[in-house]
């Protein structure tokens, strides 16, 4: 498979720090950000790469050569005017036959290569995009899917977004079939060309990817591994003190993951008993910290609910998900995100007016079983002996138990639980320090 690495950006808010190099020769821990970028890829067998290069691009081209001192094969594509992020896509369109990769030289990543490659053809995609929950949600794009995965709408950090919205940014990393170049209406002879004073460019997500929205063919891949934009001066700071401390490469689902995993109702946001009612979700104080705190550990941050309010049918599935929306929305606003969310619709008794039958079951999900702790293991190669379940009750501590994790609850009755805490931050502060 080949793989097309995007070079030639011109990295306009860091180079307050970097004037004279371009974006990608920037060193992190000592080396150029393409270089472990191109390490990372060679590892995992992706070796036949071509990169596209504008801005100071003899620099790039002189330090890697044609790849060979770095077990790879280089092709260049050299941008003499400017094309738009996507221009290069169609002058190479030719020598692009299969699936290929597309990735982003801006940021710094390490992420199974084959994994996202796998679900890519496990679900039929035209194109798949590398999403992730971040930091900053609120200062990036956001996606929205179906709930197979399938992109129904993009939303710009400019354009109104619904009041609450998942923590779906896409990452810059995508698995493209090259026959999506050809929706684009575009004479490929007059790219770069001016015209009325204008120059024709193509821009990757205004003009190939956006229009793809709602066909059904572009698919979210979510992903806890790390890929971040180090964009501004602070970002590369935090960049560099993650891959000193080894947590960019430790969180390639390729090695083993430890996790928190969190209950929700008493835990994260205030008790009601049965939250029906989107209005009554209000964090706990102390959470967001707590979750960022566990976001910069490198452990992931992962709910695991009960909610027989579905089975009950007191709240919709769509009513749930606005829920879970709100719930991101409001760690989002203060630069905390959960790495994922597994909740169990069923309850055991039957015979209510109103419940949704197919519901009212004895399931291998539902808390103190072990069946979420159990999947999310499954999903992203926790290692559960490593791990800790978090939570205000006797369910979360035996299902934490069960699933052989380390077990903390908030508060002081006797579960035979590990620890004791008075709140989630009690907690994070044991653990993590701070
Ligand atoms: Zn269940």
């Amino acid at each position: 498979m080949k793989t097309i690495i995007m070079a030639g950006g011109m990295g306009k808010r860091i180079s307050s720090m970097v004037s004279d190099i371009p974006k990608p020769m920037i060193k992190i821990e000592g080396k150029p950000v393409l270089e472990r970028e191109i390490i990372c890829l060679r590892e995992q067998g992706f070796t036949d790469l071509i990169i596209t290069v504008s801005h100071l691009a003899e620099q790039i081209i002189n330090y890697f050569g044609d790849g060979s001192s770095f077990g790879v094969n280089i092709e260049y594509y050299v941008e003499e005017v400017p094309l738009g992020n996507a221009g290069a896509l169609f002058k190479l369109k030719d020598k692009l036959k299969n699936d290929f990769l597309l990735l982003n030289a801006d940021s710094i990543f390490d992420i199974d290569f084959n994994r996202f490659v796998n679900y890519h053809k496990k679900v039929g995609a035209l194109v798949t995009l590398f999403t992730h929950p971040n930091s900053h949600p609120y200062d990036s794009g956001v996606l929205i899917s179906d709930e197979k995965g399938a992109v129904t709408a993009w939303l710009t950090k400019e354009e109104i977004r619904p009041k609450w919205y998942r923590n779906r940014v896409n990452a810059g990393l995508h698995v493209i079939n090259p026959s999506v170049l050809d929706f684009v209406d575009v004479d490929v002879n007059k790219l770069g060309v001016e015209i009325d004073g204008k120059r024709v460019k193509i821009d990757l997500d205004r003009q190939i990817l956006k229009p793809l929205c709602g066909m059904g063919k572009m698919f979210c891949y979510d992903s806890p591994e790390y890929v971040k934009d180090m964009g501004t001066p602070e970002r590369y700071k935090t960049v560099c003190e993650d891959y000193r401390e080894g947590i960019v490469e430790a969180k390639n689902l390729k090695n083993k993951q430890k996790a928190v995993f969190l209950d929700r109702d008493g835990t994260l946001n205030k008790y009601v008993g049965f939250l029906r009612n989107i209005e009554e979700f209000e964090l706990l104080s102390g959470v967001t910290e707590a979750i960022k705190k566990i976001n910069d550990s490198g452990y992931l941050a992962i709910v695991i609910t009960n909610q027989p309010v579905i089975a009950r049918g007191e709240v919709s599935y769509e009513q749930l998900q606005e829920i879970h929306n709100k719930m991101e929305t409001l760690l989002g606003e203060k630069g905390a995100y959960l790495d994922a969310i597994y909740y169990c619709p069923h309850h055991p008794h039957k015979g209510y007016y109103g419940e949704v039958p197919e519901l009212k079951i004895e399931c291998t999900c539902r808390k103190p079983k072990p069946g979420m702790l159990l999947k999310a293991a499954k999903d992203f190669n926790i290692d559960l002996s490593q791990s800790w379940m978090v939570g205000d009750g006797e369910n979360d501590i035996r299902a934490g138990k069960e699933a052989g994790c380390k077990t903390a609850l908030i508060g002081y009755e006797n579960y035979s639980q590990d620890v004791s805490v008075s709140s989630l931050l009690d907690f994070t502060k044991s653990i993590f320090g701070g």
